[in-house]
């Protein structure tokens, strides 16, 4: 396999590319955000976005923030409201299997101040849509990203708020499609191709009605013509920092980390919403060969606060880890035997990067 010259992200990334250095999208970008972006333009830019959607929705909210109490979102809603002078209402789509850490975090970042709106769609036709979603694409956490997306769509149109502010655009932070380096907004378009992994949700229209599929459906294209939404990502308008986002965070709406190491990575402070994450996070290193920690070094490596040897060190103590204290959940959450739980790791595990012993996957490849 071919990894990133800087980071340690492999080629089988989706989307990701790379320069004739062998230098992956996600770090070329980091340079240019020290080097070429002009930060200031971008900032003014967003000073006008604000400007303008304030005067759109004068007596009720100017923008939709979603947050799960985490770091990044914490801090974006922080500066919507508190530096920018806008008016947010800051949504969270109920995970399935949420941490409780998770939920203590929400509770004390929403206790700091904020309108907040907590959607929790039917969980039991969640429950059938990630199952399958795991069983199908090998994603147990798709129902949630979907709802993620399409629910923040339908309350922007449900309250006439014109503008939404996510957090960081992942594909161009962390590798994957450049398309929106040098553009602020996306569309219900983009949303599938490139953060439903081409999932479009009516296809659940064969199992599903459309009322149960309410909040798993975008709005038509009629209802998000008269809002005239604009769908923004922080990153574009500021110099992503996660770490910066934590400090915050912690100091500001009070956030605090898990006790011990997440699952297959060295923190303890990101993705701490659900634990169906860490099994997202263990399908996509039997699927790709690269894993939680993968991801993680990559940022703290562009940030400068690893190198890259202590980086490989690092995915070689923990990416990839199986997610065992979780296993149990699981299975109750999907109503599935172990044996057919397996049935879809096997499924999903690329035998030309795996072999299979004693019942799991043994990469049969070194990071390097
Ligand atoms: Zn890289």
């Amino acid at each position: 396999m071919k990894y990133c010259s800087s980071c340690l992200m492999p080629e089988t990334r989706p989307r990701i590319t790379f320069n004739e250095k062998g230098v992956c999208n996600a770090c070329q970008w980091a340079e240019e955000k020290r080097t070429i972006v002009d930060w200031e333009k971008r900032w003014q830019q967003l000073l006008e976005i604000c400007e303008r959607n304030k005067k759109r929705n004068p007596k009720g909210f100017d923008c939709i923030v979603p947050v799960s109490g985490g770091k990044d979102s914490s801090y974006v809603a922080y500066k919507m409201k508190n530096e920018l002078g806008m008016h947010p209402l800051t949504i969270t789509v109920q995970p399935p299997l949420p941490f409780e850490i998770g939920n203590e975090n929400l509770e004390n970042f929403i206790n700091c101040g904020y309108d907040h709106l907590r959607i929790t769609p039917n969980p039991e036709v969640g429950r059938k849509l990630s199952k399958i979603c795991f069983i199908e694409y090998g994603q147990p956490l798709m129902a949630w990203i979907i709802a993620v997306q399409t629910v923040t769509f339908r309350i922007s149109v449900l309250f006439n708020i014109p503008l939404i502010m996510f957090g960081e655009e992942g594909e161009v932070e962390y590798g994957g499609s450049s398309a929106l380096k040098d553009v602020p907004f996306y569309d219900v378009e983009f949303s599938i191709k490139v953060y439903l992994s081409g999932i479009d949700p009516r296809q659940f229209a064969k199992e599903f009605s459309e009322k149960e599929l309410y909040w798993w459906l975008y709005p038509s294209e009629e209802e998000l013509r008269k809002v005239n939404l604009e769908i923004a990502h922080w990153s574009y308008f500021e110099n992503w920092d996660s770490y910066l986002h934590y400090l915050i965070a912690k100091e500001k709406c009070g956030l605090k980390e898990m006790e011990q190491r997440c699952i297959g990575t060295y923190n303890n402070f990101a993705q701490t919403d659900t634990c169906l994450y860490d099994l997202h996070c263990y399908l996509m290193y039997l699927k790709f060969g690269f894993g939680r920690c993968t991801q993680d070094v990559g940022i703290d490596i562009r940030r400068g606060a690893l190198t890259r040897e202590q980086g490989l060190n690092l995915v070689k103590a923990y990416d990839g880890e199986y997610p065992e204290p979780f296993i149990e959940k699981y299975l109750e959450y999907f109503r599935m035997t172990k044996e057919e739980f397996d049935a879809v790791l096997d499924k999903f595990a690329n035998k030309n990067l795996f072999r299979k012993e004693k019942g799991r996957w043994i990469p049969t490849f070194e990071p390097h």
